[in-house]
C-alpha cells in the first residue's frame, strides 16, 4: 500500500515537472517605428532617452507576463508607456496632419480567439489604445472612428485631453517648417520616421497578442487612417501562427494586408515566422515601393524583426535574452 502511494506520488511529481517543461516561456517583442533613422541623425541624449524609454516599456510587458498576466495585457501595458512618451509617433508626441492637429489610430487583437478592437481618427482620447481594448472588450464591434469611438471612450470613463496634449515642440517645428516652404507632400513622406509603436506577446498560457498605436503620417489630410488600426493590415494575432505589428507608409499596408499575410504564409505555406517575415517586407513591401517594417512572435516564442529603412526603433525580452536596437547593423 505505502508503495503503491509513493508511486503515485512520484508520478504527479513527474508529471508536474514535464508540465512546466512544457509550459511556454513568457516573450515580448515591441516597436517605435521604422524610418530614416540613421546613426548620428539625433543627439545623444536623445537616443539616451528613447533607450530608456524602450526598455522601461519592455520590463514592465515582461514583468507582467512573467507574473502570470495575458499577453494581451502585457501589450497593453508596453504601448500605454509608448504612448505617454513624447519620444514617438503616438500618444504624446504624435505627429499632425494638414491642419496642425493630432488625430489618432490604434487596435489590438487577441490570438486565442481572434477576437480584435481598434479605433481611428481620435482626437481626444489620451491613451488610444485603451479605446481599442474597450472596443474588443466591451464592444460587438471591431473599429470605430472619430466622434463616436470617442463618445464610446467616454462612456468607458477613459482619460480625455485637450488635443494640445499631443503636440511636442519638436513635432510642432518640423510641421511649421513643412508648412512654411511647402516641402512636404503627404504621398511621398520619403524623409519620414514612422515613429508608429506596436507590441507583440506569448503568456504563460501560450496565448499570442499584438498592438499598434499611432499618430499616422504628418501632413495626412481628408480624414486619412492608415493601417495601424486596420486589423490584417497593421495588426493581427493567431495563436495557430503567429502576432504582428507593423509599422511604415500605411498605404502599402493596407493594400498588401501585410500583418495577415505573414500569417497566412505560415498556416497555408508551413512557411516559419522568420522566412515569413522577410518575405512580407523584403518582398512584397519592397517590390510595391512601400517602406516600413514589422514586429512578429510565433507560439514558440520565435521573433521577427523585419525593415526595409534605415532603422526601426525596437526591443525584445525573453528568458534568455534581451536586446534594445535602433540601426539597421547593433
Ligand atoms: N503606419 C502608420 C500609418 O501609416 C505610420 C507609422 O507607422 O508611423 O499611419
Amino acid at each position: 500500500m505505502k508503495g503503491a502511494v509513493l508511486f503515485l506520488i512520484s508520478l504527479q511529481v513527474l508529471l508536474l515537472s514535464c508540465q512546466a517543461q512544457n509550459r511556454p516561456s513568457p516573450a515580448i517583442v515591441i516597436h517605435g517605428g521604422a524610418g530614416t533613422i540613421e546613426r548620428g541623425s539625433m543627439s545623444p541624449e536623445k537616443e539616451v532617452a528613447i533607450r530608456a524609454d524602450l526598455q522601461m516599456a519592455l520590463d514592465t510587458a515582461y514583468a507582467l507576463l512573467e507574473s502570470g498576466e495575458t499577453a494581451l495585457r502585457a501589450v497593453e501595458a508596453a504601448i500605454v508607456m509608448l504612448e505617454d512618451s513624447p519620444h514617438f509617433n503616438a500618444g504624446k508626441g504624435a505627429v499632425m496632419n494638414i491642419e496642425g492637429r493630432h488625430e489618432l489610430d490604434a487596435s489590438v487583437m487577441w490570438g486565442q480567439d481572434l477576437s480584435a478592437g481598434a479605433v481611428a481618427a481620435m482626437s481626444r482620447t489620451r491613451n488610444p489604445i485603451l479605446a481599442a481594448m474597450a472596443v474588443r472588450a466591451h464592444s460587438p464591434h471591431v473599429l470605430l472612428a472619430g466622434e463616436g469611438a470617442e463618445s464610446f471612450a467616454r462612456e468607458q470613463g477613459l482619460a480625455e485631453v485637450d488635443n494640445s496634449y499631443f503636440t511636442v515642440p519638436m513635432v510642432k517645428q518640423r510641421w511649421e517648417a513643412g508648412k512654411r516652404t511647402g516641402e512636404y507632400n503627404p504621398a511621398s513622406p520619403a524623409d519620414s520616421k514612422f515613429g508608429t509603436v506596436g507590441a507583440v506577446a506569448l503568456d504563460l498560457s501560450g496565448n499570442l497578442a499584438a498592438g499598434t498605436s499611432t499618430g499616422g503620417m504628418m501632413f495626412k489630410k481628408y480624414g486619412r487612417i492608415g493601417d495601424s488600426p486596420i486589423i490584417g493590415a497593421g495588426t493581427y494575432a493567431d495563436n495557430a501562427t503567429c502576432a504582428v505589428s507593423c509599422t511604415g507608409h500605411g498605404e502599402y499596408f493596407i493594400r498588401l494586408g501585410i500583418a495577415k499575410d505573414v500569417s497566412d504564409q505560415m498556416r497555408y505555406a508551413e512557411i516559419g515566422l522568420e522566412q515569413a517575415a522577410k518575405h512580407s517586407i523584403h518582398d512584397r513591401l519592397s517590390s510595391l515601393g512601400g517602406s516600413g517594417g514589422l514586429i512578429a512572435m510565433d507560439r514558440e516564442g520565435k521573433i521577427a524583426m523585419e525593415f526595409n529603412t534605415k532603422g526601426m526603433y525596437r526591443a525584445y525580452k525573453n528568458e534568455s535574452s534581451e536586446e534594445v536596437l535602433i540601426y539597421e547593423a547593433p
